[in-house]
């Protein structure tokens, strides 16, 4: 990016960052002199050398600010060997937005490599990891956060779903423990289902590493119709019970279809807590057991 004498901004803010980025994507160096809303200016880090680099920006009449003097550093370019903003996140963030916000599991290295490709800027990795983790807070908002938001979630659920099926279990110290959810236009979909029910569970690729557990069904036309899900810490006998006990309420509790048919089949891997948990929630269900999941075993065995 190019900077004249003259430029207009529509704040010192922006001028400052314009200055700044200016300056380190020319491969130099600079130190604050004043920072205010009113006036933003740079100088040399080697004053005492006589360098004359300066650079300024003041407020106008009319609220804009305007580069007012721009002049060359006239010091040994080695002064600006290994400045410390070319690792900075201010510089770095507006870089990798872009490629973060498209791919949130974007490698380290892959930063390392993108930013030395495109501004030939050679950051360690503490860098780009930080760069990372900034910018996924700035996308998706802290993690921890959320939990702390899951009872408003399960109120505006209701709010506008009231027949939805919605479990939300906290611990004692108000902690986020488990949530199940069965919208009701599921619930009504499951008379009409085949009597098929496939259970799986899989990781979250998030921080907290929860798991989400779901059952399906197949309808007439034998497509796939997802019947409820939960999120909990993990993947156990206690929690496929519990998941189980919900899916038996959603759906009509005892005298519902899961809990009335006799040629109800149920279908999941060979997972051990799952195996007791069915047993024991359906008893009168045929357990059989996922071919694919069977051979992918075989196979990494
Ligand atoms: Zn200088």
């Amino acid at each position: 990016m190019a900077l004249h004498i003259g430029d207009i901004f529509s704040s010192v803010e922006v001028a400052k960052d314009a200055i700044n980025r200016f300056i380190v994507d020319s491969r130099e160096s600079y130190m604050k002199e004043t920072s205010n809303k009113r006036q933003y200016s740079v100088t040399c880090r080697t004053q005492s050398s006589g360098c004359k680099f300066s650079i300024r920006c003041g407020l106008q009449k009319d609220g804009n600010a305007r580069v007012s003097k721009m002049s060359p550093h006239t010091c040994n370019p080695r002064t600006h060997y290994k400045f410390k903003q070319l690792s900075s996140l201010w510089y770095l963030l507006p870089h990798h937005r872009a490629s973060i916000s498209h791919n949130r599991e974007i490698s380290v290295a892959q930063i390392r490599a993108n930013e030395k490709e495109q501004w030939a800027n050679d950051i360690n990795y503490m860098a780009a990891y930080r760069t990372r983790e900034a910018l996924r807070i700035e996308l998706d908002g802290k993690e921890e956060d959320d939990f702390a938001r899951m009872n408003d979630l399960g109120a505006r659920i209701q709010d506008v779903d009231p027949q939805s099926f919605l479990v939300l279990e906290s611990t004692n110290d108000a902690r986020f423990s488990r949530f199940f959810f069965a919208p009701n236009a599921l619930r009504l979909a499951v008379p009409h289902l085949r009597p098929f029910i496939a259970l799986d569970a899989c990781h979250c690729s998030s921080r907290y590493r929860q798991t989400l557990m779901i059952a399906v069904g197949i309808d007439g036309n034998n497509q796939v119709v997802p019947l409820c899900w939960a999120i909990c810490q993990k993947e156990d006998c206690n929690n496929w019970r519990w998941f189980l006990r919900c899916l038996g309420s959603a759906h009509g509790g005892m005298r519902g279809p899961f809990a009335t048919r006799k040629d109800l089949v149920i279908m999941s891997d060979r997972e051990k807590g799952l195996d007791i948990a069915v047993q024991e929630m359906l008893p009168t269900a045929t357990h059989s057991y996922c071919a694919q999941h069977i051979a992918a075993n075989i196979q990494t065995k």
